[in-house]
Protein backbone atom coordinates (compact mmCIF):
# COMPACT_ATOMS: atom_id res chain seq x y z
CA UNK A 1 0.00 0.00 0.00
CA UNK A 2 1.15 3.48 -0.41
CA UNK A 3 0.75 5.95 2.28
CA UNK A 4 1.04 10.15 1.36
CA UNK A 5 1.50 11.84 4.36
CA UNK A 6 -0.67 15.54 4.88
CA UNK A 7 1.51 18.32 3.52
CA UNK A 8 3.39 19.60 6.65
CA UNK A 9 3.33 16.12 8.73
CA UNK A 10 6.12 16.35 11.37
CA UNK A 11 8.54 14.20 11.90
CA UNK A 12 6.88 12.53 14.52
CA UNK A 13 3.65 12.02 12.79
CA UNK A 14 6.39 10.51 10.08
CA UNK A 15 8.18 7.85 12.41
CA UNK A 16 5.03 6.80 13.83
CA UNK A 17 3.58 5.77 10.70
CA UNK A 18 6.73 3.87 9.73
CA UNK A 19 6.68 1.83 13.17
CA UNK A 20 3.08 1.15 12.72
CA UNK A 21 3.81 -0.31 9.21
CA UNK A 22 6.69 -2.07 10.50
CA UNK A 23 4.08 -3.35 13.56
CA UNK A 24 1.76 -4.62 10.89
CA UNK A 25 4.97 -7.05 9.62
CA UNK A 26 5.15 -4.93 6.51
CA UNK A 27 8.72 -3.49 4.99
CA UNK A 28 8.82 0.33 4.24
CA UNK A 29 9.94 0.39 1.16
CA UNK A 30 10.90 3.70 0.22
CA UNK A 31 10.05 7.39 1.06
CA UNK A 32 9.95 10.31 -1.53
CA UNK A 33 8.68 13.80 -2.32
CA UNK A 34 9.85 17.09 -1.21
CA UNK A 35 7.05 18.88 0.38
CA UNK A 36 5.23 15.72 0.76
CA UNK A 37 6.19 12.50 2.01
CA UNK A 38 5.03 9.32 0.41
CA UNK A 39 5.41 5.89 2.32
CA UNK A 40 5.43 2.41 0.35
CA UNK A 41 4.78 -0.62 2.34
CA UNK A 42 5.07 -4.18 1.08
CA UNK A 43 3.76 -7.39 3.00
CA UNK A 44 1.59 -10.53 2.64
CA UNK A 45 -2.14 -11.20 3.61
CA UNK A 46 -5.17 -9.14 3.72
CA UNK A 47 -3.99 -5.24 3.79
CA UNK A 48 -7.61 -3.76 4.75
CA UNK A 49 -7.36 -3.53 8.74
CA UNK A 50 -3.80 -2.10 8.13
CA UNK A 51 -5.32 0.31 5.38
CA UNK A 52 -8.31 1.28 7.85
CA UNK A 53 -5.81 1.74 11.17
CA UNK A 54 -3.82 3.94 8.94
CA UNK A 55 -6.15 5.79 7.05
CA UNK A 56 -6.94 7.41 11.19
CA UNK A 57 -3.53 7.85 12.13
CA UNK A 58 -2.32 11.44 12.83
CA UNK A 59 -0.73 13.09 9.52
CA UNK A 60 -1.48 10.46 6.98
CA UNK A 61 -3.85 12.05 4.28
CA UNK A 62 -4.65 9.20 2.29
CA UNK A 63 -3.62 5.05 2.10
CA UNK A 64 -4.15 2.90 -1.16
CA UNK A 65 -3.36 -0.34 -2.23
CA UNK A 66 -1.11 -1.44 -4.88
CA UNK A 67 -2.99 -3.04 -7.22
CA UNK A 68 -0.51 -4.46 -8.82
CA UNK A 69 0.86 -7.70 -7.75
CA UNK A 70 4.19 -6.58 -8.31
CA UNK A 71 4.76 -3.88 -5.77
CA UNK A 72 8.33 -2.57 -5.00
CA UNK A 73 8.82 -2.39 -8.60
CA UNK A 74 6.08 -0.86 -9.60
CA UNK A 75 5.45 2.88 -11.30
CA UNK A 76 2.95 3.24 -8.33
CA UNK A 77 5.17 2.39 -5.93
CA UNK A 78 8.22 5.13 -7.27
CA UNK A 79 6.45 6.90 -10.13
CA UNK A 80 10.36 8.36 -10.56
CA UNK A 81 12.45 6.18 -13.29
CA UNK A 82 14.95 4.62 -11.29
CA UNK A 83 18.97 5.55 -12.83
CA UNK A 84 21.70 2.96 -12.21
CA UNK A 85 24.91 4.31 -12.00
CA UNK A 86 28.00 1.88 -12.83
CA UNK A 87 31.40 2.91 -13.14
CA UNK A 88 30.69 6.72 -14.06
CA UNK A 89 27.87 5.67 -16.81
CA UNK A 90 24.23 5.53 -16.01
CA UNK A 91 21.50 3.21 -16.95
CA UNK A 92 17.69 5.16 -16.80
CA UNK A 93 18.70 8.77 -17.43
CA UNK A 94 19.57 10.88 -20.17
CA UNK A 95 22.16 8.80 -22.01
CA UNK A 96 20.87 6.05 -23.74
CA UNK A 97 23.18 2.85 -22.54
CA UNK A 98 24.99 0.51 -25.31
CA UNK A 99 26.28 -2.56 -24.15
CA UNK A 100 28.12 -4.54 -26.57
CA UNK A 101 30.58 -7.73 -27.18
CA UNK A 102 30.84 -11.05 -28.22
CA UNK A 103 28.44 -13.60 -27.17
CA UNK A 104 31.08 -15.40 -25.58
CA UNK A 105 34.49 -15.02 -24.57
CA UNK A 106 36.55 -16.90 -26.37
CA UNK A 107 40.37 -15.60 -25.94
CA UNK A 108 42.54 -12.35 -24.53
CA UNK A 109 43.24 -11.19 -28.48
CA UNK A 110 39.02 -11.80 -28.77
CA UNK A 111 37.62 -9.80 -26.31
CA UNK A 112 40.20 -6.90 -26.48
CA UNK A 113 40.00 -6.33 -29.54
CA UNK A 114 36.25 -6.26 -29.47
CA UNK A 115 36.80 -4.01 -26.36
CA UNK A 116 38.68 -1.50 -27.82
CA UNK A 117 36.48 -1.31 -31.20
CA UNK A 118 33.03 -1.08 -29.29
CA UNK A 119 34.84 1.59 -27.17
CA UNK A 120 35.95 3.73 -29.77
CA UNK A 121 32.48 3.40 -31.56
CA UNK A 122 30.66 4.81 -28.42
CA UNK A 123 29.63 1.69 -26.33
CA UNK A 124 30.08 2.40 -22.20
CA UNK A 125 29.63 -1.59 -21.47
CA UNK A 126 30.99 -4.44 -22.23
CA UNK A 127 29.50 -7.56 -22.47
CA UNK A 128 30.85 -11.15 -23.07
CA UNK A 129 29.25 -14.32 -21.66
CA UNK A 130 32.02 -17.07 -19.35
CA UNK A 131 28.89 -19.05 -18.65
CA UNK A 132 26.98 -20.13 -21.07
CA UNK A 133 23.43 -21.47 -21.53
CA UNK A 134 23.51 -24.11 -24.24
CA UNK A 135 21.21 -25.67 -25.79
CA UNK A 136 22.86 -28.56 -26.48
CA UNK A 137 25.63 -30.01 -23.61
CA UNK A 138 27.98 -30.95 -26.46
CA UNK A 139 28.41 -26.93 -27.62
CA UNK A 140 30.81 -24.64 -26.15
CA UNK A 141 30.25 -23.52 -22.40
CA UNK A 142 32.32 -21.08 -21.66
CA UNK A 143 36.07 -20.00 -20.70
CA UNK A 144 34.17 -19.88 -16.81
CA UNK A 145 36.72 -18.44 -14.50
CA UNK A 146 39.38 -17.59 -17.25
CA UNK A 147 36.87 -15.98 -19.05
CA UNK A 148 35.77 -13.55 -16.37
CA UNK A 149 39.79 -12.42 -15.81
CA UNK A 150 39.52 -11.54 -19.63
CA UNK A 151 37.08 -9.25 -19.37
CA UNK A 152 38.57 -8.09 -16.33
CA UNK A 153 41.57 -7.02 -17.89
CA UNK A 154 39.50 -5.70 -20.64
CA UNK A 155 37.65 -3.27 -18.56
CA UNK A 156 41.21 -2.64 -17.02
CA UNK A 157 42.33 -1.33 -20.51
CA UNK A 158 39.82 0.02 -21.92
CA UNK A 159 37.18 1.45 -18.77
CA UNK A 160 34.78 -0.28 -20.00
CA UNK A 161 31.81 -1.55 -17.07
CA UNK A 162 31.31 -4.98 -17.84
CA UNK A 163 28.52 -7.64 -17.94
CA UNK A 164 28.61 -11.24 -17.86
CA UNK A 165 25.64 -14.12 -17.52
CA UNK A 166 25.25 -16.31 -13.80
CA UNK A 167 23.87 -19.32 -14.46
CA UNK A 168 23.81 -20.70 -11.00
CA UNK A 169 23.66 -19.60 -7.65
CA UNK A 170 27.23 -20.97 -6.95
CA UNK A 171 28.59 -18.80 -9.00
CA UNK A 172 27.24 -16.16 -7.58
CA UNK A 173 30.40 -14.68 -5.30
CA UNK A 174 32.75 -15.42 -8.27
CA UNK A 175 31.24 -13.05 -10.91
CA UNK A 176 30.26 -10.96 -7.92
CA UNK A 177 34.00 -10.63 -7.83
CA UNK A 178 34.61 -9.72 -11.37
CA UNK A 179 32.19 -7.89 -13.72
CA UNK A 180 29.75 -4.57 -12.43
CA UNK A 181 26.61 -6.10 -13.74
CA UNK A 182 25.57 -9.81 -13.20
CA UNK A 183 23.30 -10.85 -16.03
CA UNK A 184 20.39 -13.46 -16.02
CA UNK A 185 19.78 -15.19 -18.73
CA UNK A 186 16.65 -16.15 -20.45
CA UNK A 187 16.77 -19.61 -19.32
CA UNK A 188 16.60 -18.91 -15.70
CA UNK A 189 14.00 -15.70 -15.45
CA UNK A 190 12.51 -17.90 -13.11
CA UNK A 191 14.78 -19.28 -10.91
CA UNK A 192 13.81 -18.25 -7.90
CA UNK A 193 16.31 -19.45 -5.83
CA UNK A 194 18.89 -17.43 -8.10
CA UNK A 195 16.59 -14.45 -8.02
CA UNK A 196 16.56 -14.22 -4.33
CA UNK A 197 19.90 -15.01 -3.99
CA UNK A 198 20.82 -11.89 -6.16
CA UNK A 199 18.21 -9.76 -4.42
CA UNK A 200 20.84 -9.47 -0.92
CA UNK A 201 23.63 -8.42 -3.41
CA UNK A 202 24.95 -5.02 -3.65
CA UNK A 203 25.50 -4.74 -7.43
CA UNK A 204 22.96 -4.11 -10.77
CA UNK A 205 21.75 -7.29 -12.21
CA UNK A 206 19.73 -7.46 -15.92
CA UNK A 207 16.90 -9.97 -16.32
CA UNK A 208 16.47 -10.87 -19.42
CA UNK A 209 12.77 -11.77 -20.36
CA UNK A 210 11.88 -15.49 -20.68
CA UNK A 211 11.81 -17.50 -23.81
CA UNK A 212 8.17 -17.58 -22.92
CA UNK A 213 7.45 -15.00 -20.89
CA UNK A 214 4.40 -12.61 -20.05
CA UNK A 215 5.65 -8.92 -19.13
CA UNK A 216 3.82 -10.02 -15.28
CA UNK A 217 5.63 -12.99 -15.08
CA UNK A 218 9.04 -10.75 -15.97
CA UNK A 219 7.82 -7.78 -13.44
CA UNK A 220 7.16 -10.62 -10.62
CA UNK A 221 10.57 -12.18 -11.34
CA UNK A 222 11.76 -8.52 -10.99
CA UNK A 223 10.11 -8.41 -7.88
CA UNK A 224 11.64 -11.45 -6.23
CA UNK A 225 15.48 -9.51 -6.65
CA UNK A 226 14.02 -6.25 -5.67
CA UNK A 227 11.99 -7.54 -2.51
CA UNK A 228 15.09 -9.12 -0.68
CA UNK A 229 16.53 -5.66 -0.80
CA UNK A 230 18.16 -5.04 -4.29
CA UNK A 231 16.25 -2.67 -6.33
CA UNK A 232 18.98 -2.10 -9.12
CA UNK A 233 17.96 -3.85 -11.53
CA UNK A 234 17.56 -3.61 -15.52
CA UNK A 235 14.73 -5.26 -17.38
CA UNK A 236 15.97 -6.76 -21.05
CA UNK A 237 13.16 -7.58 -23.42
CA UNK A 238 15.06 -10.36 -25.90
CA UNK A 239 12.64 -11.25 -28.05
CA UNK A 240 10.10 -14.26 -27.16
CA UNK A 241 8.77 -17.62 -29.11
CA UNK A 242 6.43 -17.44 -31.10
CA UNK A 243 5.23 -19.80 -34.41
CA UNK A 244 7.45 -17.13 -36.77
CA UNK A 245 10.85 -19.62 -37.42
CA UNK A 246 12.59 -16.62 -40.30
CA UNK A 247 13.35 -15.06 -37.04
CA UNK A 248 15.10 -17.10 -33.94
CA UNK A 249 12.91 -15.04 -31.24
CA UNK A 250 9.99 -12.48 -32.07
CA UNK A 251 11.11 -8.93 -30.58
CA UNK A 252 8.35 -7.12 -28.63
CA UNK A 253 8.75 -3.87 -28.76
CA UNK A 254 5.28 -3.29 -27.34
CA UNK A 255 7.24 -4.67 -24.04
CA UNK A 256 9.81 -1.06 -23.73
CA UNK A 257 6.77 1.29 -23.55
CA UNK A 258 4.39 -1.24 -21.65
CA UNK A 259 7.29 -2.02 -18.96
CA UNK A 260 8.19 1.52 -18.84
CA UNK A 261 3.86 2.40 -17.84
CA UNK A 262 4.12 -0.20 -15.11
CA UNK A 263 7.08 -0.23 -13.70
CA UNK A 264 10.32 2.46 -12.76
CA UNK A 265 13.18 0.26 -14.10
CA UNK A 266 14.98 0.80 -17.08
CA UNK A 267 15.01 -1.32 -19.67
CA UNK A 268 17.11 -2.15 -22.06
CA UNK A 269 16.74 -4.46 -25.75
CA UNK A 270 18.60 -6.87 -26.94
CA UNK A 271 18.05 -7.45 -30.53
CA UNK A 272 20.57 -10.06 -31.11
CA UNK A 273 19.31 -12.58 -29.28
CA UNK A 274 15.50 -10.94 -30.56
CA UNK A 275 16.08 -11.83 -34.32
CA UNK A 276 18.79 -13.60 -34.69
CA UNK A 277 20.22 -12.26 -37.72
CA UNK A 278 22.50 -9.93 -38.40
CA UNK A 279 20.85 -7.99 -40.92
CA UNK A 280 17.96 -7.15 -38.91
CA UNK A 281 20.04 -5.46 -35.71
CA UNK A 282 20.67 -2.21 -37.09
CA UNK A 283 16.86 -1.54 -37.64
CA UNK A 284 15.77 -2.67 -34.79
CA UNK A 285 18.17 -0.97 -32.62
CA UNK A 286 16.88 2.15 -34.33
CA UNK A 287 13.19 0.93 -33.59
CA UNK A 288 14.15 0.26 -29.47
CA UNK A 289 15.52 3.90 -29.80
CA UNK A 290 12.56 5.25 -31.00
CA UNK A 291 10.75 2.91 -28.66
CA UNK A 292 12.06 4.29 -26.01
CA UNK A 293 14.39 1.98 -24.83
CA UNK A 294 16.76 3.19 -21.98
CA UNK A 295 19.79 0.99 -23.82
CA UNK A 296 20.48 -1.62 -26.16
CA UNK A 297 22.63 -4.64 -25.93
CA UNK A 298 24.07 -5.98 -28.94
CA UNK A 299 26.56 -8.79 -29.66
CA UNK A 300 29.74 -7.72 -31.81
CA UNK A 301 32.46 -10.23 -32.88
CA UNK A 302 36.00 -9.36 -34.57
CA UNK A 303 34.82 -12.72 -37.08
CA UNK A 304 31.50 -14.06 -36.46
CA UNK A 305 32.40 -16.60 -38.93
CA UNK A 306 34.50 -18.16 -36.71
CA UNK A 307 32.78 -17.00 -33.00
CA UNK A 308 32.35 -20.15 -30.63
CA UNK A 309 28.44 -19.27 -30.49
CA UNK A 310 26.02 -16.83 -32.24
CA UNK A 311 28.01 -15.95 -35.32
CA UNK A 312 25.06 -15.50 -37.32
CA UNK A 313 23.41 -12.50 -35.40
CA UNK A 314 27.19 -11.13 -34.45
CA UNK A 315 28.02 -7.96 -35.78
CA UNK A 316 31.28 -7.36 -37.48
CA UNK A 317 32.79 -4.21 -35.61
CA UNK A 318 32.67 -2.35 -39.10
CA UNK A 319 28.79 -2.95 -39.24
CA UNK A 320 28.74 -2.07 -35.66
CA UNK A 321 30.93 1.22 -35.86
CA UNK A 322 28.87 2.14 -39.09
CA UNK A 323 25.55 1.28 -37.25
CA UNK A 324 26.76 3.43 -34.00
CA UNK A 325 27.35 6.30 -36.65
CA UNK A 326 24.42 5.76 -38.31
CA UNK A 327 21.82 5.84 -35.25
CA UNK A 328 22.79 9.56 -34.33
CA UNK A 329 20.15 11.27 -35.22
CA UNK A 330 17.65 8.72 -33.66
CA UNK A 331 19.83 9.61 -30.32
CA UNK A 332 19.75 12.82 -30.66
CA UNK A 333 15.67 12.76 -31.29
CA UNK A 334 15.66 10.40 -28.13
CA UNK A 335 17.36 13.08 -25.73
CA UNK A 336 14.94 15.34 -26.76
CA UNK A 337 12.19 13.61 -25.81
CA UNK A 338 13.62 12.36 -22.53
CA UNK A 339 13.89 16.20 -21.48
CA UNK A 340 10.29 16.87 -22.67
CA UNK A 341 9.61 13.92 -20.21
CA UNK A 342 11.38 15.37 -17.39
CA UNK A 343 9.55 18.84 -17.67
C1 LIG B 1 23.19 -13.99 -23.86
O1 LIG B 1 22.91 -12.78 -23.72
O2 LIG B 1 24.33 -14.38 -24.07
C2 LIG B 1 22.12 -14.99 -23.79
C3 LIG B 1 22.38 -16.29 -23.66
O3 LIG B 1 20.89 -14.46 -23.89
P1 LIG B 1 19.44 -15.05 -23.54
O4 LIG B 1 19.49 -15.49 -22.11
O5 LIG B 1 18.55 -13.90 -23.79
O6 LIG B 1 19.21 -16.20 -24.50
MN1 LIG C 1 24.42 -15.08 -27.56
Amino acid sequence: MIISMKRGASREQIEHVRERIIAFGYKVHSIEGEERVVIGAVGVGDTTPAIEQLESTPGVESVVPISQPFKVVSRQMQPSKTVICINGTSIGGDTFTVMAGPCSVESEEQILSTARAVKAAGAQILRGGAFKPRTSPYDFQGLEEEGLKLLRKAKQETGLATISEVMADADVDLLNEYVDILQVGARNMQNFALLKRLGKLNKPIMLKRGLSSTLKELLLSAEYIASKGNTQIILCERGVRTFETYTRNTLDLAAVPALSELSHLPIVVDPSHGTGRRSLIPPMVRAAVAAGADGMMVEVHPNPELAFSDGAQSLTIETFTKMMKGLQPYLDLWKAERKLDAI
